[in-house]
C-alpha cells in the first residue's frame, strides 16, 4: 500500500522555499519543411518553466504543446511553490500524483519532466554548482550523432547536413529518416540509405528511423537490405513502439540494432518494453519521462537489464544528466533542437569531435533564456 505523502516535507521559511513558477510557450519554424516515416511539420513548440528561490531562478523546458502551459499552471505550481528545492525527487512525487486524473503520458508528462529540470538546475544554482557536478560524473563527455536527414529533404539537402555534423562538428554517427509515407516508398528509402553512405564513407556509423512507419515483415526486409548494402547498425522503431512483440521479431530477424523508447513517460513503461526483448538500446527522453529525476532511473531500469540508454533529442538538456550514468550509448543531436537550442539560449552547447561536454564552470545548466531573440517566438 503507497504511502501517505507530502512533496512538501517540512519545509523550510522565507526564502529557502520556491516561490515562483512560470511557463512560456515559443513556436519555431522549421529551417524548411520537415517530416519522418509517419508525420510532417513545420514549426517546433518549446515549453519553457522557471522555477524561482528567492533572487535565483532555474530553467528546464520541454517540446510539445502550448497545452504543457496550463498543466503547469493548474495543476503542478500548486505542488512546487512552497517546496524545498533541495528535495527534487519528493516535489516529482508530488507532481506525478497531482495528474492521476489527467493521465500522465502526453502533455502531463512533458509538464512533469519541465518543471523537474528547471528545479534540478535551481537546486544547482543554488548550491552554485555545476548541474553535471550535482547530479554526479561518470565520464566528462558524452558522444552524438547526428540526426536529421528528413524524407522531405532533396539529396542535396541531405548531402550538406550530412557534411556539417561529419565535416564540421567532427560527429561519427550520423541518422537518416526512413519508412517515407508510412513505408510506402521503400525503394527510395533504400536509395537514401545509399545516398548517406556515400556522403559519409564508411568509417561513420549510419544509423536509421522509421518512426513505427513499418509492417514486422516489411521491416525485416529493409532491414536486412539495410545492413547487408549500407552497412546500417541502428534500426530504430521499425515498427510502432506500441508493438512489443513486432518489435522483438524484428530484433530477432535483423542484425542492427533495434532502438526504441522516446514515447516512455513512466517508468513502468521502460520495463515492459526491456521485458518483452523489444530493443538492443533503450531511447529515454529527459523532457517527456518525468526530467532528471526519473530519466536516471529509467537508466537503472536498463542496466539490470545490461542494455545501454541513448538520450532522445534535446541534446542541451540531455548533456548534463547522460554523464552521470556508466550504460550511456549517446545523444542525439536533432536538427530541430540543437537549432532552436542555439537560438535561445547563451551557454548553449555545441559539439567538439563529437562529443557535447557539459560546462563545468557555470553553476546549474549554464543556460541563459535570449531574451530578446526569443520574445517574437513566445506564444503564450
Ligand atoms: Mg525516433
Amino acid at each position: 500500500m503507497s504511502e501517505p505523502f507530502s512533496s512538501t516535507p517540512p519545509a523550510p521559511a522565507g526564502d529557502s522555499v520556491v516561490s515562483a513558477v512560470h511557463c512560456r510557450v515559443f513556436k519555431i519554424p522549421t529551417d524548411q519543411p520537415e517530416a519522418d516515416g509517419t508525420l510532417e511539420w513545420s514549426a517546433t513548440t518549446i515549453v519553457l518553466v522557471e522555477a524561482t528561490c528567492g533572487d535565483t531562478t532555474g530553467i528546464g523546458w520541454t517540446y510539445a504543446g502550448a497545452g504543457c502551459r496550463a498543466v503547469v499552471e493548474n495543476e503542478l505550481a500548486g505542488v512546487i511553490i512552497g517546496a524545498d528545492p533541495m528535495d527534487v525527487p519528493g516535489v516529482n512525487e508530488g507532481m506525478v500524483r497531482a495528474c492521476r486524473n489527467l493521465g500522465r503520458p502526453g502533455l502531463a508528462g512533458c509538464a512533469v519532466s519541465a518543471c523537474d529540470m528547471a528545479l534540478w538546475d535551481l537546486k544547482a544554482r543554488l548550491l552554485e554548482l555545476p548541474l553535471c557536478s550535482l547530479l554526479g560524473r561518470c565520464r566528462p563527455c558524452i558522444p552524438v550523432y547526428g540526426s536529421g536527414g528528413f524524407t522531405t529533404y532533396s539529396d542535396a539537402t541531405t548531402r550538406s547536413q550530412l557534411e556539417s555534423w561529419v565535416d564540421g562538428l567532427g560527429i561519427s554517427k550520423v541518422k537518416i529518416k526512413i519508412g517515407e509515407s508510412w513505408g510506402h516508398c521503400e525503394a527510395r528509402d533504400l536509395e537514401r540509405m545509399a545516398l548517406a553512405r556515400r556522403v559519409v564513407g564508411d568509417e561513420v556509423e549510419l544509423l536509421v528511423d522509421a518512426n513505427g512507419g513499418y509492417s514486422v515483415k516489411q521491416a525485416i526486409r529493409v532491414g536486412r537490405r539495410a545492413a547487408a548494402e549500407h552497412g546500417i547498425v541502428w534500426f530504430e522503431e521499425p515498427v510502432s513502439s506500441d508493438n512489443l512483440a513486432g518489435l522483438h521479431e524484428v530484433r530477432d530477424q535483423v542484425s542492427p540494432d533495434v532502438a526504441a523508447g522516446e514515447y516512455g513517460y513512466d517508468e513502468p513503461y521502460f520495463a515492459r518494453m526491456i521485458a518483452a526483448g523489444a530493443v538492443d538500446c533503450l531511447q529515454v527522453d529527459a523532457t517527456r519521462c518525468g526530467g532528471y529525476t526519473c530519466w536516471i532511473r529509467a537508466a537503472a531500469i536498463a542496466a539490470a537489464s545490461g542494455l545501454q540508454v541513448s538520450a532522445h533529442c534535446a541534446p542541451a538538456l540531455h548533456a548534463h544528466v547522460c554523464g552521470s550514468v556508466p550504460n550511456i550509448r549517446h545523444i542525439e543531436y536533432f536538427h530541430d533542437h540543437s537549432r532552436i537550442e542555439a537560438m535561445l539560449f547563451d551557454g548553449n552547447l555545441r559539439p567538439a569531435c563529437g562529443e557535447l561536454v557539459p560546462d563545468s564552470s557555470a553553476p546549474g545548466n549554464g543556460y541563459l533564456l535570449k531574451e530578446n531573440d526569443a520574445e517574437p517566438y513566445r506564444i503564450a
